[in-house]
């Protein structure tokens, strides 16, 4: 700390402060394996340990109230943004909307390159799901290299911003797709992706030469039919726990987010996803814990073999994958130091793992938890509470699908011992009732089908609270919890400067005394923010930076989402970056925005078209337009859309797409389930017109 500001300033009298020196800075496994000086941002969670803490310090408690804007980049054609940049040298590097990518110069905010892989081009008619979300990049000796939506690998140059290989990475004829980071260690590259909830596919990851592309190993994370034989050991093992005919349905349980490379073990721990279909009933009806369904799976980084799991979820059936975050720390635990992991998965329990052999050293609930009592430590299993499988074919559950915390990352700040988690607290119905579970069959087209009834109607604006938690993992207790806005709010960066950093859906990014969560300082950038922060250095100066778009799967809830005003397209997405006395200003922005619903005067509304329609608009369109068709901001709200006024209108789209803008072709729908949709839209319109006239006096 003393002779930091003196080598710092020799450093600036030998050369003076010019454009970024790339190349500096080798970023291989002994950089990843580092906390450094703080003035690099490496990897998605900083570094290997992924606690998403820096050292620097110039931005503190104290000093935090001078912190104002330094540079703002805008990026009109951009929507949701939800990725962590990575900064190199005075270079940072970020996914847009469609992973395209570009890299910035840090003390001017000016664009270097930029790199459209062409994501939509390459989904075609695959592009089913909102998903233009993409979470980040991974960077590797010199280069920058990100995973496509439509589920390619490519590295790029980081000096030239052009394409070194690219590989695909998903199986055909499946609708697999990637909104998760790749993870780079000893050479290689890994991926897995998202999409068996969409048609009968089961998940893995894949390991590549981060030089070549070329695949080094893959893991597959349920077993597929025994009669085509077992990929490895593992997989017959795993296959034990699985009754039925569960390969018809693919089994699901894909990596999309939480990856951690541990260096001291050499091992690449997985989280995994959630059953497909979510329901068990259907997907292994003798029952079975249904391995390496919702685990943290450790795989050799050299090899893929397995070597150990610990499954959060035994048996799932709520959609409560492990796919959150998983953090390392060497925690002191009863006199030891303990090689930990940490994970807050969706199923509310914080876990705290030995990484030596997976065995759970504690899990607590940090929010309302009803499916399970406490977890058994001796067996490491969870206790379930009576009713919670949903038996007699109904039951509100705590946490809902969303999970107690999604993938919104936490942050570890090691010289507190805290851990700042953003939290969800929201129930659901899960329901079977009007399922016939022995007929059903895996959705095909890539259509969202689970196994349990979604509702088609609209969420409150008041459903469901939402809060950033400071929780100690040793002593197992939350030291203290700030409300947010409902109820989509972005991961968390912990700094040595005592600080906790975060935005909130309603376009407040906020700095927090790590130890009482005090506020100490606030800025609204005029639209929601999805994104989490970073922090990194140029020249002794320390830099605070986050991607401004709302968007991403929480956003898709009816009035819960729209009660913002983040209509679509309204609002320009932006790159902020801040610094101690600066003194830029936060440009205009649209203010919020609510859609006006039209209703098409004389059109007679055929109530059962209409109700065929809002089951259709579940399985693909809400993932856009919203619950109840009142949209949160990914797509258009189709109430107010002048195109859904006439049924040639709204056909044309549906069927033709908007591919540009990100609006896919549904050439299989017939014309009934097209009437039935259009019905149920125009419905939707004339409902929130009435009410709004019966409103007003
Ligand atoms: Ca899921």
């Amino acid at each position: 700390m003393s002779t930091r500001p003196f080598l710092l300033l020799a450093a600036l009298l030998v050369a003076a402060p010019t454009a970024p020196v790339l190349g500096q800075t080798v970023v291989d496994d002994a950089a990843l394996s580092t906390t450094g000086d703080g003035s690099n941002w490496l990897a998605y969670g900083r570094n290997y340990s992924e606690n998403r803490f820096s050292p620097l310090t110039e931005v503190n408690t104290e000093t935090v109230k001078r912190l104002g804007v330094e540079w703002v980049l805008d990026l009109p054609n951009d929507r949701t943004l939800t990725s962590t940049p990575i900064v190199v040298d005075g270079v940072m590097y970020f996914t847009g909307s469609y992973s395209k990518t570009r890299a910035v110069d840090v003390k001017t905010g000016k664009v270097l390159w930029e790199y459209d892989p062409e994501s939509i081009r390459h989904a075609g008619d695959k592009l089913r799901i909102m998903w233009d979300t993409s979470r980040g990049l991974a960077f590797w000796k010199g280069k920058v290299i990100i995973a496509t939506i439509d589920g390619r690998l490519v590295a790029i140059d980081a000096k030239t911003g052009t394409r070194v290989w690219e590989t695909n990475t998903i199986v055909p004829d499946k609708y697999y797709y990637i909104t998760g980071a790749p993870r780079v260690f000893r050479g290689k590259v890994l991926i897995g992706n998202g999409g068996t909830e969409q048609n009968a596919a089961r998940g893995y990851v894949t390991a590549y030469d981060a030089e070549t592309g070329e695949q080094a190993w893959r893991w597959w994370i349920v077993p597929g039919n025994p009669a085509d034989g077992f990929e490895n050991e593992a997989m017959e093992m795993a296959a034990k726990t699985w009754t039925g005919e569960w390969w018809k349905y693919g089994g699901g349980g894909n990596a999309w987010n939480g990856v951690t490379y541990d260096p001291e073990y050499n091992q690449v721990l997985i989280g995994t996803g959630n059953g497909s279909p979510w329901n068990r009933k259907i997907r292994s009806p003798g029952g079975g814990d249904n391995l390496f369904l919702c685990s943290i799976v450790a795989l050799d980084a050299d090899t893929g073999e397995y070597k150990w799991h610990y499954q959060t979820v035994p048996g799932e059936t709520w959609d409560y994958n492990s796919n959150m975050d998983i953090v390392l720390a060497d925690l002191e635990i009863g006199g030891e130091t303990v090689k930990a992991l940490m994970h807050a998965p969706k199923n509310g329990f914080f876990y705290v793992i030995d990484r030596r052999d997976g065995k759970v050293l504690s899990a607590d609930k940090f929010g309302k938890v009803t499916w399970a009592s406490h977890v058994d430590l001796e067996t490491g299993r969870p206790v379930e509470m009576p009713g919670a499988r949903y038996e007699d074919g109904e039951e509100e559950i705590w946490p809902g699908p969303f999970g107690t915390h999604s993938w919104h990352a936490m942050s570890y700040n090691p010289e507190l011992g805290v851990v700042f988690i953003p939290t969800i607290e929201m129930p659901a119905l899960y329901s079977d009732k009007k399922i016939d579970l022995k007929a059903w069959r895996s959705p095909e087209a890539g259509r969202l089908s689970a196994g349990v009834e979604f509702g088609t109607g609209d969420v409150p604006t008041d459903y469901g609270l939402s809060y950033l938690i400071a929780w100690d993992p040793v002593e197992k207790k939350e030291l203290w919890r700030n409300r947010l806005p409902n109820n989509w709010n972005p991961g968390t960066l912990s700094t040595a400067g005592g600080l906790v950093f975060q935005g909130r859906a309603s376009g407040i990014f906020a700095a927090y005394d790590a130890q009482t969560g005090g506020e100490l300082w606030t800025i609204d950038l005029g639209l929601g923010i999805s994104a989490p922060p970073v922090t990194y250095s140029v020249d002794g100066k320390q830099y605070v930076s986050l991607l401004v778009g709302w968007g991403g799967g929480g956003i898709n809830l009816g009035s819960l989402a729209a009660q913002h005003g983040w209509a679509y397209r309204k609002h320009t997405r932006r790159l902020y970056t801040f610094a101690l006395d600066a003194t830029g200003a936060v440009p205009d922005s649209a203010p919020p925005f609510f859609p006006e619903p039209i209703d098409v005067a004389g059109f007679e509304v055929d109530e059962t078209l209409a109700a065929e329609g809002s089951e259709r608009y579940v399985e693909h369109c809400f993932w856009c337009h919203g619950s109840a068709a009142i949209s949160g901001g990914n797509g258009p709200d189709l109430r107010a859309s002048p195109v859904s006024t006439t049924y040639d209108g709204f056909r044309q789209v549906v069927v033709e797409g908007r591919q540009p803008l990100g609006m896919p072709r549904f050439r299989d729908y017939d014309e009934r389930t097209l009437q039935a949709l259009y019905h149920y839209v125009r419905q939707q319109a004339r409902m929130a017109v009435q009410a709004k006239t019966a409103a007003t006096p």
